[in-house]
């Protein structure tokens, strides 16, 4: 192999600019050539195509967002759409490609390998939601930047005695949720992983403010319920002043963390590994704190599985 493509694609997340840099210079370091795609598969089809070099990726390890830009292009979807990305691949001689991004680009990666075409999957998503892998590039940032948040409105809410619903990423997956939850100290943490009862969330924060609690602060995973929505039914059952923050887009953004930047250095670095072995359609992961890699079809076709035990965890330390 000669020569190797690279794009970011679907939701971008902190720590996709550590990864391509990882993939430009583990590939120059074994004297082969980098492309750059533009746009994700959409600039994989329309050309975007440019060479990298060791310059093009310096002085972005530390900054958020993805330099190669990331798109959604659903005809991509489509035979078609991957053949005219297959003909660009080949038109500028590249060999194989490293796709980072969520479970649907991985399913570009997978559809380009069945054609022929070798891909490797490297994923980065802040909702940590692939499965067959314990951490995806991004989720540490974002968990991060809750966190902060978390101690802020701490802050506010023991001022005010306020009972505080604040609603983080997470559609399908739970996992911000949860460990932001365990790790600011939430009263509450409810994901879409687990039922919930109100009456026992209620029953909860009276308790607490019977025993003198100044406040309280629920996560809420967007994919259960918005936050205004959970706070006023909180408010409307226990007559505690109730807020909600919902915090959007700024979960995605900002520095990565060290782990962010050591993991997607790791997994950058495997990727191209894997290629240079001849192979495709493989996914790479970490695993109790093992670089790994496995069949895509996997990350594809399992469900990824949320940490109960933290779960419980947080139940027991928040009495
Ligand atoms: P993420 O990768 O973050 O999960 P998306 O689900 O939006 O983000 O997927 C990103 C892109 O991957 C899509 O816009 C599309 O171009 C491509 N993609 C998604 N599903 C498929 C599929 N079944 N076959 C081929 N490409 C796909």
């Amino acid at each position: 192999m000669k020569r190797i493509g690279v794009l970011t694609s679907g939701g971008d997340a902190p720590g996709m600019n550590a990864a391509v840099r990882a993939v430009v210079r583990k590939a120059i370091f074994h004297d082969i050539e980098v492309f750059g795609i533009y746009q994700g598969y959409q600039g994989l089809m329309n050309g975007k195509i440019e060479k990298l070099e060791l310059g093009s990726v310096g002085d972005i390890i530390h900054r958020g967002g993805t330099i190669l830009q990331s798109a959604r292009c659903d005809e991509f979807k489509t035979k078609a759409g991957q053949q005219q990305g297959i003909e660009q691949l080949r038109a500028h001689q590249i060999e194989g490609l490293v796709v980072i991004g969520g479970d649907g680009s991985y399913r570009g990666a997978k559809a380009l390998t069945e054609l022929g075409f070798p891909c490797i999957g490297i994923p980065g998503t802040i909702d940590n939601d692939i499965p067959g892998t314990d951490f995806t590039i991004g989720f540490d940032t974002a968990m991060n930047t809750v966190l902060d948040v978390i101690d802020k409105i701490r802050d506010t809410a023991t001022s005010h005695e306020r009972t505080f619903v604040i609603e983080v990423m997470g559609r399908g997956a739970g996992d911000l949720a949860l460990w932001t939850g365990l790790a600011g100290g939430a009263e509450t943490i409810i994901i879409p992983e687990e039922k919930f009862e109100m009456k026992d969330i209620v029953d909860r924060l009276k308790k607490g403010n019977e025993r003198g609690k100044k406040h309280s602060i629920i996560i809420v995973a967007e994919g259960v319920m918005s936050g205004v929505e959970f706070a006023s039914k909180v408010q409307a059952e226990t007559n505690f002043e109730t807020r909600a923050s919902v915090l959007g887009h700024m979960q995605r953004g900002g520095s990565p963390t060290a782990a962010d930047r050591v993991l997607a250095s790791r997994f950058g670095a495997r990727a191209v590994e894997l290629l240079l072995d001849g192979k495709g359609g493989r996914a790479v992961g970490i695993k109790e704190n093992h670089l790994i890699d496995y069949d895509i079809v996997e990350a594809l076709t399992s469900e990824h599985q949320l940490n109960l035990k933290l779960y419980d965890l947080s139940k027991e330390l928040s009495i």
